[in-house]
């Protein structure tokens, strides 16, 4: 869709004076390693109580000069989104789904106590930066420019309240496929004694402490000899929820497939929403519903359950091989990425890349 409404119009370009050579574009696009290398430029809007949104921008991108007091630096009162700009074969730039990636930054900035980002300035902000580095988004098989926008509170004051000042911003990443050696299953750890997120918490929000909370049950994961980590409710322990970055579904031997429901505690994933759209257009019986790991494990045991994956903007749909905890280690079907998993992945990086027809009205010209 193009009818969307965006201020890119009322951003000011203001161009780097050191925009990186070619060769050394070139090299970055041709070889990207997921989020270390960024474009010559950044868009930025600053807000403060008195004064609203004001300095639509374009700027060199650089670092940012923050006061020791700043207050995302003690509170954390900070939210961000993911996003991607893809180049379809005759050149043109397009993203996905945008609305939906401005309407949960601005659920996220309502639970953060954060002022709200209009649509308008949130695609304005995204157009304006890609029209801007244009060159910077990558052709080829599987790769796109990663698009981070977020926001922090950035007034220079101890109290424990919302800020009277913040800043947002879009800065731009090429990137490649997100897991090194390609779509291949990953293994799963379980959580049992950390949780992500509670109720009445910020787990349906994209705030960076929610992913702070899950780097230590990530290491976890990782001493267990597994690459993913997944949490289970809080209030119970019993429940899937999801990965410390990704929704999980799981597909049944008869052809259904399961994906948790949105408890308030999981992220409402823009992948997750589109699989179910897929899914549902190709046949398949869909349900969001409360997923008891017992469950899973009796269905991964007797055959009931043919596939387990994990989706997410970063990595699109990652086959999950194998799932694991304190007494229990499980083989998915036979570790390989299943029918479903595969075939759904494909129909979605079709539409995205503008090989399939968008018949959803999901792409938007940037
Ligand atoms: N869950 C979490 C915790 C995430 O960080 C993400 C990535 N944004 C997702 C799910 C998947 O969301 P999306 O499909 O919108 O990228």
């Amino acid at each position: 869709s193009t009818l969307t409404s965006s201020s890119a119009d009322l951003f000011e370009i203001r161009r780097s004076d050191t925009p990186r050579p070619q060769a050394e574009r070139d090299a970055a696009l041709a070889a990207p390693k997921f989020g270390t290398v960024f474009t010559d430029h950044m868009a930025r809007v600053t807000w403060s109580q008195a004064g609203g949104w004001h300095d639509r921008r374009v700027e060199k991108y650089g670092p940012l000069l923050l006061d020791p007091a700043c207050a995302v630096l003690h509170y954390a009162q900070e939210i961000f989104e993911g996003m991607k700009a893809y180049r379809h074969a005759d050149g043109s730039v397009w993203t996905f789904r945008p609305q939906a990636n401005a309407a949960r930054f601005a659920a996220s900035a309502r639970r953060l106590a954060l002022p709200e980002l209009s649509e308008a300035d949130f695609l304005g902000a995204v157009e304006a930066l890609v029209a801007t580095d244009a060159a910077w988004v990558p052709s080829g098989e599987e790769k796109s420019l990663y698009l981070r926008p977020f926001m922090y509170a950035s007034e220079n004051f101890l109290g424990v309240r919302p800020s009277l000042e913040a800043e947002f911003l879009v800065i731009a990443s090429p990137v490649g496929p997100y897991f090194a050696g390609g779509v291949k299953p990953v293994s799963i750890w379980v959580a049992q004694d950390y949780h992500r997120a509670g109720p009445g918490g910020t787990g349906a929000a994209k705030c960076g402490g929610n992913y702070a909370a899950s780097l230590l049950p990530q290491q976890e994961a990782y001493a267990q000899g597994c690459e993913q980590v997944c949490f289970l409710d809080a209030a119970t322990s019993t429940l899937l929820e999801e990965l410390g970055g990704m929704n999980v579904f799981v597909v049944h031997a008869d052809g259904r497939v399961s994906t948790p429901e949105l408890s308030g505690t999981i992220l409402e994933g823009v992948t997750r929403s589109s699989i179910i759209q897929l899914l549902t257009d190709a046949g398949h019986e869909v349900d969001e519903r409360p997923l008891p790991l017992a469950a899973l494990r009796a269905g991964l045991e007797d055959g009931s359950v043919a596939e387990v994956f994990a989706c997410g903007t970063a990595a699109v749909v990652t086959p999950i091989g194998r799932l694991a905890g304190t007494d229990f280690d499980l083989a998915v079907g036979d570790g390989q990425a299943g029918a479903v998993t595969s075939r759904v992945r494909s129909e979605l990086t079709d539409i995205q890349y503008g090989r399939a027809t968008d018949r959803h009205g999901w792409l938007h010209r940037l």
